[in-house]
């Protein structure tokens, strides 16, 4: 699936999601692509599900990456009652899958000598027609282009932008992941195969069935997993919840199994009062849940000269279309064709590519935005319009 070599050279910052896709789109289009990532480990161990969108299986194939088992399906929505029956059935066929398998695939299909772990980006030089990236390490790589796809945080970003930073949303997302075989049977029933909400006064929370350990798609052997939205304070409650049990504040998650226990007490506590019953079981059956601060996040600008950011770096839409993971997808499809369009003159390309970029991750922004308040604060910002 990858033309001839075109001689060219791209230096990828990040080797999350965002930084494979770039990674194998430019690879596909015959570019020599080194990716660089900060963490020295691999990142597969704490991923939740991921609704799988068309640009990532478009991204997939073009790269060459079999798409016959990329999830489970969900044949249909189920709106639940505070009672735990059935409001609103609505058929609606979904593709679920899981951070860890998009991660595993792409990890598999890059190849690992032009991956870097534990390289950390220091800082960006460009002159004659090429770019400059110094790593922590003192080490320096050049390239015809780089790539900053580092993430809400980004080094790159910071370096253009150093005023852009993203913004607390006013909630976070309580996540848990609980394996088929630990449910008992009656929620299990209700949630297997099904995107199930149940959404009261400004909070909601949802359920689909992902891949398993060792990305299994084996009935039995896959999970469910839960994203539940609450309401916190930023100058009062927030600054707590993001304290791990070692008591490290961290920016704006907490992997499973280092949330607090006073919090993780209190989320189930008010799991079992204000959640519908089949939730209250899931919750209740989930051994490492973890929490995620929302983000609003979107820059001004996405390139800058031979230098252009991707995925969160440049825009964090609220989780509320499941789109962020699709948007680092499209962003690297739509570079590799105007690299091709323009005959692999980056600025040109880069020129092209900027505009609709922009306009698709600010109207994603606006409507993650609008569904997010919707749903959170129609009641003020009370929790639970208490
Ligand atoms: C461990 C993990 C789990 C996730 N789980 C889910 C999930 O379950 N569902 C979901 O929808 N989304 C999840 N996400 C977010 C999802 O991956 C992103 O929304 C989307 O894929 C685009 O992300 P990204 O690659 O642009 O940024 P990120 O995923 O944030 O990745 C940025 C990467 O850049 C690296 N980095 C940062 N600074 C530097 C630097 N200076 N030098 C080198 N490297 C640097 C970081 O270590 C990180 O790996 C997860 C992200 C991570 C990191």
């Amino acid at each position: 699936m990858t033309l001839e070599p075109t001689g060219n050279r791209a230096i990828v910052i990040g080797g999350s999601l965002g930084g494979l896709f770039a990674g194998m789109m430019l690879r596909s289009i015959g570019w020599q692509v080194d990716i660089y990532e900060r963490s020295a480990h691999d990142l597969d161990s704490r991923g939740g599900g991921v609704v799988l969108q068309p640009d990532v299986v478009e991204a997939f194939q073009r790269a060459g990456i079999d798409t016959q088992a990329l999830g489970v399906v969900a044949h249909e929505r189920y709106y639940l009652n505070p009672n735990g029956s059935i409001a609103q059935p609505m058929p609606m066929r979904q593709m679920l899958t899981s951070w860890n398998l998009l991660y595993g695939s792409m990890r598999r299909h890059f190849p690992a000598q032009h991956y870097h772990a534990g390289k950390q980006l220091s800082d960006i030089h460009q002159a004659s027609e090429k770019v400059t990236a110094t790593f922590t390490d003192g080490t320096r790589e050049t390239a015809d282009l780089l790539i900053g796809a580092d993430g809400p945080n980004s080094t790159v970003r910071h370096q253009f932008l150093s005023d852009v930073h993203y913004q607390y949303a006013g909630y976070v997302a309580y996540r848990g992941l609980v394996n088929e075989a630990d449910l008992e049977a009656e929620a299990a029933t209700l949630f297997t195969e099904r995107f199930v909400f149940y959404q009261f006064p400004n909070s909601h929370i949802l359920q689909y069935v992902i891949p398993g350990e060792g990305e299994s798609l084996e009935l039995g052997k896959r999970r469910f997993n839960w994203v539940w939205y609450v309401n916190y304070d930023e100058a009062t409650e927030l600054h707590r919840i993001l304290t791990d049990k070692n008591g490290r504040q961290r920016d704006y998650s907490i992997p499973p199994g280092l949330l607090a226990a006073d919090v993780e007490q209190e989320m189930r506590l008010y799991a079992d009062t204000v959640l519908a019953p089949p939730f209250q079981k899931l919750v209740r059956a989930t051994q490492e849940p973890f929490v995620q601060a929302i983000l609003d996040l979107g820059v001004p600008q996405m390139t800058f000269g031979r230098v252009a950011l991707t995925g969160d770096a440049a825009f964090i839409p609220r989780p509320h279309t499941a789109a962020s993971t699709a948007k680092a997808a499209a962003n690297a499809i739509a570079l590799a064709e105007a690299l091709v369009k323009h005959n692999h003159n980056v600025s040109k390309a880069l020129k092209s590519w900027e505009p609709l970029q922009l306009a698709y991750g600010r109207q994603l922004m606006a409507s993650c935005q609008q569904l997010g308040d919707r749903s959170q604060f129609s009641h003020g910002v009370s929790r639970f319009g208490e």
